[in-house]
Formats: C-alpha cells, sequence, structure tokens
C-alpha cells in the first residue's frame, strides 16, 4: 500500500535522500482487514526513478511494515507522482488559454480531453486555478525573484495582463527550478478539492 505524502522542499528531499525526515507512521495498520493498533517498523526503501526536467534521478523511497499481517506501506512524495507534473503544464497551459483567448475554453477544454482522456480536467478547475493565480500574483513574482533577481516586468493596466506576462515568464524558465515547481504549487497549484 501507498500513502503519498507532501513535500515542501524537493531538492531537499533529493539531496538527503535516505536521511531525509520522512513521516512517521500511522499508529495503526492501514490494511483493511488488519488495522492492528500496532506501530509500524521500519523496513528499509526501495527506489524508483523520477523525471527531473531532462535528468532521471534515483530516489529513496521509505517502506514501514505491519509486524501482525506482515504487509508493507511506503510513503510516496507527491512530485514524483507523473500527473502532478502534466498537471502543472496543463494548468499553466490553460492559465494562458483562457487569459489570451485565443480559442474558446470549451474547445480548449475538448483539446485536453483527446490528448489526456485520463485527466480531469474542467472549465470548473480552470476558473478555479485563474483566481488562485490571479490572487496570487505578488507570491508568483517573489518566487521568480528567487530565480532570477532581474526579471523586468512592465507596466501593465490590469491584473490579468499580469497574470499573462507572469505565464510567459514562467513558459521561458528553461531550467525550470523544483524550488520554483513547489513554490507554484503552494501559490496556485493547490490541488481543488
Ligand atoms: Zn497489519
Amino acid at each position: 500500500m501507498q500513502i503519498i505524502f507532501h513535500v515542501d522542499n524537493i531538492e531537499e528531499y533529493l539531496q538527503r535522500s535516505k536521511d531525509y525526515n520522512f513521516p512517521d507512521p500511522p499508529d495503526r495498520c492501514p490494511h483493511s482487514d488488519c488495522k492492528c493498533r500496532v506501530k509500524l517498523k521500519k523496513h528499509g526503501f526501495y527506489y524508483r526513478y523520477y523525471l527531473d526536467g531532462p535528468n532521471c534521478v534515483k530516489i529513496a523511497i521509505r517502506r514501514y511494515i505491519c509486524p501482525v499481517c506482515k504487509r508493507t506501506l511506503s510513503y510516496l512524495p507527491d512530485f514524483c507522482i507523473p500527473h502532478f507534473q502534466y498537471s502543472f503544464n496543463m494548468i499553466v497551459k490553460s492559465l494562458k488559454e483562457t487569459l489570451t483567448r485565443e480559442k474558446t475554453l470549451s474547445s480548449f477544454i475538448n483539446d485536453l480531453k483527446r490528448n489526456f482522456p485520463t485527466i480531469l480536467f474542467s472549465r470548473q478547475h480552470i476558473y478555479f486555478y485563474t483566481k488562485r493565480i490571479m490572487n496570487n500574483l505578488s507570491f508568483i513574482i517573489y518566487g521568480l525573484r528567487q530565480i532570477d533577481p532581474y526579471i523586468k516586468l512592465f507596466e501593465v493596466s490590469s491584473q490579468r495582463e499580469r497574470a499573462r506576462e507572469i505565464l510567459d515568464i514562467i513558459n521561458i524558465v528553461p531550467l525550470f527550478s523544483q524550488r520554483f515547481y513547489a513554490h507554484c504549487q503552494k501559490s496556485f497549484l493547490a490541488p481543488l478539492t
């Protein structure tokens, strides 16, 4: 069984690897036919590959075992789930489409559905993310300045124009740093609940 947990600082996870401060195991076995109130024991690691831009990185996944039913539980960091990476690019793209109105929102959503049939992406999601990016522009700019303090922003007359400009910058930041990705997750990519 896998539990997905949120990692704030991806670089730290990658650097510390097995020494990362993993979440404590639950105090009850999560397997539905066991559910024993026992402390799960550390049970080593397994490795999986994570695509960090063009690089393939090996990451350690913490594993626990239930001393009663002997089944394992692993803690998967949320950043290594491909869905998150896909959605990042998709959200940025859809926000741009929404803000520039090159085509209608529904035709854009239809394209998305055709290309990524397994991913749920609705009009509601797009409204949600548009609102979030508009409300968090200064926080996002702050994140961009952490990567490049000389990023130049032009005078704009509306928040909407500012948002469009920010999305352009996000698109051309070539080495899309993990830190900025995490920052974006906080500022506008938080999942729709
Ligand atoms: Zn168990």
